[in-house]
């Protein structure tokens, strides 16, 4: 059985992760503001250091997966800067700390929650993209607080998904086993989505949000994906984006051929 790590583990996507793969009698070690394991705050570089030397110690240097779920979405009232800080850098970081207990697991998976907005939604401040990608945290949230959450968003999910499609082939990484994949769910019936602190006119907007399946995902399907992205299923994933939408970037990005 293996040891997992999943940030945001306290609610919607990431409590449902670890439900699945606690289910499949794995050890799971969740890191959340609150209500988990290991509690940090992932929006701080002391933050991310805590949380990496705390799942250190619980999993004895040994880490099989991470699972970088942790986020804040463009529909409450946050900062966007903040949200840069926890949505991007507050997964690197992390996979970065922890890039040792990984590499002894030997063949260890790393599954990033980065979004379908990246490719549906218009305008996404590529000045933005380019300061996470050079890990440049101070300026990437700067702009993010200039251009506020809703570019903000999928500005830090573009960004993580790149970063894991550049890092996924190099030979620190896969070269030492460890597989970088990331998820880009369409809209997740979540606290995220349909929490109280939402802004309640955006929040209207998802009820137009077009969805071929006819309906939000549910937190289990994503969980499942992310128990497939971990396990033996899917050793030839490596730099993979995987788009779990309901249909949603297909319609939206037809070709005419
Ligand atoms: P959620 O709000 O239910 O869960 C997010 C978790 O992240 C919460 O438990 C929260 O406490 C934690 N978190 C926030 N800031 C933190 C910080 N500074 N330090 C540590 N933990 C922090 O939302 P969710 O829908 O389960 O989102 C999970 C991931 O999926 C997020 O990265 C989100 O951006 C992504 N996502 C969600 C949707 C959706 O429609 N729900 C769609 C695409 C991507």
């Amino acid at each position: 059985m293996a040891t997992y790590v999943i940030t945001g583990a306290a609610s919607g996507i990431g409590a449902a992760s670890r439900r699945i793969l606690e289910s499949g009698g794995h050890t799971v070690i969740g890191i959340d503001l609150a209500h988990t394991d290991v509690t940090a705050d992932l929006s701080t570089p002391g933050g991310r250091a805590a949380a990496a030397d705390a799942v250190s110690e619980a999993s004895g240097g040994i880490v099989d997966g991470l699972v970088c779920c942790a986020g804040l979405g463009s529909l409450s009232h946050v900062p966007g800067g903040t949200l840069v800080a926890v949505n991007y850098f507050g997964a690197v970081e992390l996979v970065t700390a922890l890039k040792p207990a990984l590499e002894r697991a030997g063949g260890a998976s790393v599954v990033v929650i980065s979004s379908s907005s990246t490719t549906t939604q218009p305008g996404i401040p590529e000045n933005l993209v380019t300061a996470c990608l050079d890990g440049d945290e101070t300026e990437a949230v700067r702009i993010g607080d200039e251009v506020t959450a809703i570019p903000a968003y999928p500005a830090s999910k573009l960004a993580l998904a790149w970063w894991i499609r550049r890092e996924a082939v190099r030979p620190e990484w896969i070269g030492n086993g460890i597989r970088l994949n990331a998820i880009a769910p369409g809209m997740i019936d979540t606290p995220m989505t349909s929490g109280d602190d939402l802004d309640p006119e955006l929040a209207k907007a998802l009820d137009f949000y077009p969805v071929p399946l006819g309906r939000r995902g549910r937190p289990d399907e994503i969980a499942a994906l992310v128990e497939f992205l971990l396990g033996p299923g899917s050793t030839l994933f490596c730099g993979s984006v995987v788009f779990a939408d309901g249909g949603t970037d297909a319609l939206l990005r037809q070709q005419d051929w």
